[in-house]
C-alpha cells in the first residue's frame, strides 16, 4: 500500500473490503460555518437552556436513526447520542455561557476541547473525536435553525465524497444511490470504515487528494487496490465494468459450504461483535461463528458485566446457530479496546501491557464469571461452543486457560495466535490446548512493530508480508503435526487471494466479516489444495508484501493454465 497521496488522476487511500464501483462524485453538504466568540444579549441560563434543548433534539434524532438502521449501526449511534449527553460536556458548555458567550460558541468551544482531549488519548478513543465533532455540528445547525449537515441527493446514483463521514450518516446510506464512499480523512479503524465494512459498501478512506474532486467528476473507486481514479480513460472504465459484473455474479451465486475446487472443505465462519448481526450472517452463508468479540458488548461499561447479563447475550447468539460451531473469545481488553474494569489506562505502552489473557489472569474472577456464563449459555442452546483466549504469548498461559475452561465444563478451548511468540511455539501450545485461531491483525502489528491504528505506518500493517506469512506457516504446520484445527479470524481471511494462501499455509477454517463471505467462497472454489500450497510457497519466497501478493497471483494463474 502506498502512503496516502495522489498523482494525476490517481488518489491513494485505504481500501475497505474488495469492492469496485464507478460513477459521478457528489459531495457532502457542508457543515455549518464555525461560530465566532460572540457575546450574548441573553442571560447565561437562557443560552444554557437553548443548548440543552438542541442537545436533546440531536440525541433523540441520533437514537431514532440508530433504531431505523439496527445492528452494529444502532450501537454506534446510541453511543454517539450518549456522548452528546455527557454531563461533563454540559458543565463545560454552561461554564462558557456563564462567561457571557452565545450558545453556538459555547457548544463549539466546549466540544472542541473534548475532541482534542480524545485525540490526545489516541487509539479507539482518539477515533471517537470525529463522532464528537459531528454531534457539535448537528447541535450548532439546530441552534441556527439549519438542517443537519448530511448526504446529498443529486437525483441519480453517485460516489459520495466527504471529508469524514459521521456514523449517523454512514448508517443510513441508501445503497441503491450511493455507489461507493470516499473520505479524505479517517483510518481503517474509524467508525466510518467499520460500518462501511459491515454494510459491504465499497469504500476508500483517508484519500487526502479526494478533497480536490469536483461535483459530477467521474471516478472509479477500487477498494481492493486502495485507489480512486479520477477521469478514467476508456480502458480503465472497461476493466472496471468487467470487475463490477464479475463481483455481482459472485455476490448472486448460490450459497454453498466453503470448499476448494477439489472438494477439500474449508468452513467459512463469521466474525461478530454482537448477537444482532447473527441472522444476517446466517443468510450470507456463515457456517458458524469463528470469532465472537465479547468485549464489544461491554466497551461502555465501567463495571464488570454480571454472569446473568452475559448468559443472556451469549444464549441469544448461540440460538442463531443450532448445531453449528460458535467460537467465543473471552474479553480482549487493552490498547484500542480499553475496558475500565480490566485495564489500567496509565500504562505508557498499552499494546505491550497487561492486556488480553494477561489482564484476565490478573483478575481471574472476571474470567471465571465469563466462563460460567458461557457454560450456562451452552446448556441453554444447541450450538457447539468453542472458547478461546486472546493475546496468548506463552505455553503456560495456554495451559492455564485450557484448565480453567475445562474446570467450568467447557469442552473445547483454544488460543488465539496473534503474538509472534505463540506462533513460534505453536506446536507445544497445540499439544496442550484444543485449537488455534490466528489473529492476523495483531500478529501483523507485532511482527512488523507497526501500530494497527497509525496511518503513518499503514504500509507496514500488511498481512501479505512474508514475515507474517512465515509465522502463519509455523502455526499451520503445528496444526498438521498435532492434528488440531487452525483457523484464521483476522482481516486477512477476508481478502480472497490471501484466503487461498492461508489455506495453503495450513488454515482449516476462515472467519471474516459476513459481507466478505461470498467473494472468499468463490475464490476458494477456483483452486485446488495443491494450487493453494503452490501459491503459499511462492508468497513465502518473496521479500515484500507486494511481491508476495504478485507471486501468489502468478502461481495460481500458472496452476490454472496447466
Ligand atoms: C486480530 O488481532 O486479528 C483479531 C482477530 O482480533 P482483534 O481484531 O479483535 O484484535
Ligand atoms: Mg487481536
Amino acid at each position: 500500500m502506498t502512503p496516502a497521496g495522489s498523482s494525476a488522476g490517481l488518489l491513494i487511500g485505504t481500501g475497505i473490503g474488495q469492492g469496485i464501483a464507478r460513477g459521478p462524485v457528489a459531495r457532502m453538504s457542508p457543515p455549518p460555518a464555525a461560530p465566532v466568540a460572540e457575546r450574548s444579549s441573553l442571560a447565561p441560563e437562557e443560552e444554557t437552556a437553548r443548548v440543552a434543548e438542541a442537545i436533546r433534539v440531536v440525541a433523540a434524532d441520533l437514537a431514532a436513526r440508530g433504531e431505523q438502521a439496527g445492528g452494529e449501526a444502532q450501537e454506534v449511534l446510541e453511543a454517539q447520542a450518549m456522548m452528546a449527553q455527557d454531563p461533563s460536556l454540559a458543565e463545560a458548555v454552561e461554564a462558557k455561557a456563564a462567561e457571557g458567550y452565545r450558545a453556538e460558541w459555547a457548544v463549539h468551544s466546549a466540544f472542541e476541547e473534548f475532541a482534542e482531549m480524545l485525540k490526545g488519548l489516541g487509539g479507539y478513543l482518539g477515533e471517537r473525536a470525529a463522532d464528537l465533532n459531528d454531534v457539535s455540528q448537528r447541535v450548532i445547525a439546530h441552534l441556527r435553525g439549519l438542517p443537519a449537515p448530511g448526504i446529498p441527493d443529486p437525483g441519480h446514483p453517485f460516489v459520495l465524497v466527504a471529508r469524514d463521514l459521521a456514523p449517523a450518516d454512514t448508517a443510513l446510506l441508501d445503497l441503491d444511490k450511493v455507489l461507493a464512499l470516499v473520505t479524505v480523512e479517517g483510518g481503517p479503524t474509524s467508525h466510518t470504515a467499520i460500518l462501511a465494512r459491515s454494510a459491504g459498501i465499497t469504500a476508500v478512506v483517508g484519500a487526502r487528494g479526494a478533497a480536490a474532486l469536483a461535483e459530477g467528476q467521474e471516478v472509479i473507486v477500487d477498494a481492493a487496490s486502495s485507489q480512486v481514479i479520477a477521469d478514467p480513460g476508456p480502458e480503465q472504465l472497461a476493466e472496471a465494468e468487467r470487475r463490477i459484473e464479475q463481483r455481482s455474479a459472485v455476490q448472486a451465486a448460490p450459497v454453498t459450504p466453503g470448499a476448494l475446487a477439489d472438494g477439500t472443505p474449508v468452513p467459512l465462519l463469521a466474525n461478530l461483535g454482537s448477537p444482532d448481526g447473527a441472522q444476517h450472517a446466517v443468510e450470507l452463508g456463515a457456517e458458524g461463528v469463528g470469532l465472537f468479540r465479547t468485549e464489544f458488548l461491554f466497551l461502555s461499561s465501567d463495571r464488570a458485566p454480571s454472569v446473568e447479563d452475559q448468559t443472556a447475550a451469549y444464549t441469544e447468539l448461540l440460538k442463531a446457530f443450532p448445531g453449528k460451531k460458535v467460537v467465543v473469545r473471552v474479553l480482549d481488553a487493552g490498547a484500542d479496546k480499553p475496558l475500565p474494569f480490566l485495564t489500567n489506562d496509565e500504562e505508557e505502552n498499552p499494546a505491550l501491557g497487561l492486556r488480553g489473557i494477561r489482564a484476565l489472569l490478573a483478575k481471574q474472577e472476571i474470567l471465571e464469571d465469563q466462563l460460567t456464563a458461557l457454560a450456562r449459555a451452552e446448556a441453554a442452546a444447541e450450538a457447539d461452543v468453542w472458547v478461546m483466549a486472546p493475546m496468548v504469548s506463552t505455553v503456560e498461559e495456554a495451559e492455564q486457560f485450557t484448565e480453567l475452561a475445562s474446570a467450568h465444563g467447557l469442552k473445547t478451548s483454544g488460543v488465539m495466535v496473534e503474538v509472534p511468540s505463540s506462533a513460534l511455539l505453536a506446536e507445544p501450545i497445540l499439544q496442550r490446548t484444543g485449537f488455534a485461531s490466528i489473529g492476523t491483525n495483531d500478529l501483523t502489528q507485532y511482527a512488523m512493530a507497526a501500530d494497527r491504528l497509525l496511518g503513518s505506518v499503514a504500509s507496514l500493517q500488511d498481512p501479505w508480508h512474508p514475515a507474517v506469512l512465515r509465522l502463519i506457516r509455523e502455526v499451520g504446520a503445528a496444526g498438521q503435526v498435532t492434528s488440531k484445527p487452525v483457523g484464521v479470524c483476522g482481516e486477512a481471511a477476508a481478502d480472497p487471494l490471501l484466503a487461498v494462501v492461508l489455506v495453503g499455509l495450513g488454515a482449516t477454517t476462515l472467519s471474516m466479516a459476513p459481507a466478505a463471505l461470498a467473494e472468499v467462497r468463490y475464490e476458494l472454489s477456483q483452486h485446488t489444495a495443491d494450487s493453494a500450497r503452490a501459491a503459499a510457497a511462492a508468497a513465502l519466497g518473496a521479500t515484500s508484501a507486494a511481491a508476495a501478493r504478485e507471486a501468489a497471483r502468478e502461481a495460481l494463474a500458472t496452476q490454472h493454465a496447466q
